[in-house]
């Protein structure tokens, strides 16, 4: 066995359908009596409902959350929070609306509670990203990881699918990478072959049927794990590919992972066998990255870089960039092969 450091901040999930019954309880116990409530613009509706459970425990509400947290934004938000003397927040949506919560928490300090309805999996981590011009910096501080997290399967039910298929390969991402980090360690790696599990076996049935409540349950256990998974074992190549190509080509988050995650397994593969060994199990399959890429297609995810609006021209700048400040992976990142990578992802080929 590995030697490893077990190392998971205690926090608390309430699981499972009409959850969302609970927030006021939930609030009230973590002794906040002034919550802000966070959302984008198309779920202000979620905010408001929430604002309702919450009664006199609401301040007011901050509908404005975008993707990738700009400063323009993430300023808006904290002056909000002040201006309404809130000491918690309640973010209810994607991982943007939950990344908007987690930059005001940043700077006070007060308790958030994050009512994830993506698959995401922000709502588990103490990592916070704030984007500004073209670069969004990442950071990993305590403050920011929720101290409560409510699931709640009927504020997916809406997620349309071509929304939900990329949105679970995400989650998907998380699990692989965090089955070779180096941080990884036995139990999360039982976590991440359940995420695996879970996610696949339901992300083609939501596609098909999005009101089908046990495979939506299904997905957001599996987002669950995938979520701690990231938070605990942290990522590689993939990850940091996708951060890249979302940043300097503007690409969609949970899009980019779906298109890379097939490729960026097919070049760590031989460096980690074991992993593929276990995802393979997982998706009940012979070859892992292959396996992936046909998850993929049968989400109708898009197949290609291309598809995404990636230029063709920009794939040398990704290589290159993939190659600056280097980080861990379990095969060396060499350029060649970065490069290879890169154009299969750019065509959609299958690995
Ligand atoms: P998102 O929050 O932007 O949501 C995707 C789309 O789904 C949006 O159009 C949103 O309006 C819509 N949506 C959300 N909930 C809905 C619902 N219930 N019904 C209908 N539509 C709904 O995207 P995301 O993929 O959830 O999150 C991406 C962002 O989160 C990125 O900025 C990424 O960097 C960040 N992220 C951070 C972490 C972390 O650990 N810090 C982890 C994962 C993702």
């Amino acid at each position: 066995m590995i030697p490893f450091v077990f190392d998971i901040p205690a926090r608390r999930v309430v699981f499972g359908r009409g959850s969302i019954a609970r927030l006021h309880e939930e609030v009230t116990r973590l002794g906040a009596r002034r919550a802000l409530i966070i959302s984008t613009p198309s779920e202000q509706h979620l905010a408001k409902d929430a604002a309702g459970r919450l009664g006199d425990l609401a301040a007011g509400l901050f509908t404005e959350a975008v993707m990738h947290t700009p400063i323009d934004m993430v300023r808006a938000a904290r002056r909000r929070a002040a201006e309404l003397r809130a000491d918690c927040y309640v973010a209810i949506g994607g991982g943007s609306t939950i990344g908007a919560g987690k930059s005001i928490a940043l700077e006070t300090g007060n308790p958030l509670v994050a009512v994830p309805t993506t698959y995401a999996g922000s709502e588990m981590t103490p990592i916070y990203g704030i984007t500004e011009g073209t670069l969004k910096k990442t950071g990993r501080d305590d403050k920011v990881l929720p101290k409560t997290v409510i699931y709640d399967v009927d504020l997916t039910l809406s997620l349309p699918p071509q929304v939900s298929g990329p949105s679970g390969m995400n989650a998907i991402a998380h699990c692989v990478e965090g089955l070779y980090t180096r941080e990884t360690n036995p139990i999360l790696q039982l976590m991440a072959a359940d995420g695996i599990r879970a996610l696949a076996r339901s992300l083609p049935v939501i596609v098909r049927e999005p009101h089908n409540i046990e495979a939506r349950s299904d997905a957001q256990y599996g987002a669950w794990l995938a979520g701690t998974v990231l938070g605990a074992a942290g990522t590689a190549l993939h990850h940091k590919l996708c951060h890249t190509l979302g940043g300097t080509f503007n690409l969609p988050h949970a899009e980019t992972h779906a298109v890379i995650l097939p490729h960026a397994m097919a070049y760590n593969s031989e460096a980690a066998p074991e992993a593929m060994r276990i995802i393979a199990d997982a998706l009940g399959v012979d070859d892992a990255a292959r396996a992936m890429y046909d998850l993929a297609a049968r989400l109708n995810a898009p197949p290609s870089l291309k598809q995404l609006g990636m230029p063709e021209e920009g794939l040398d700048r990704a290589a290159q960039l993939a190659t600056e400040n280097p980080y861990w992976n379990p095969r060396p990142l060499e350029r060649a092969g970065l490069r290879e990578l890169l154009e299969n992802a750019y065509h959609g080929r299958r690995p």
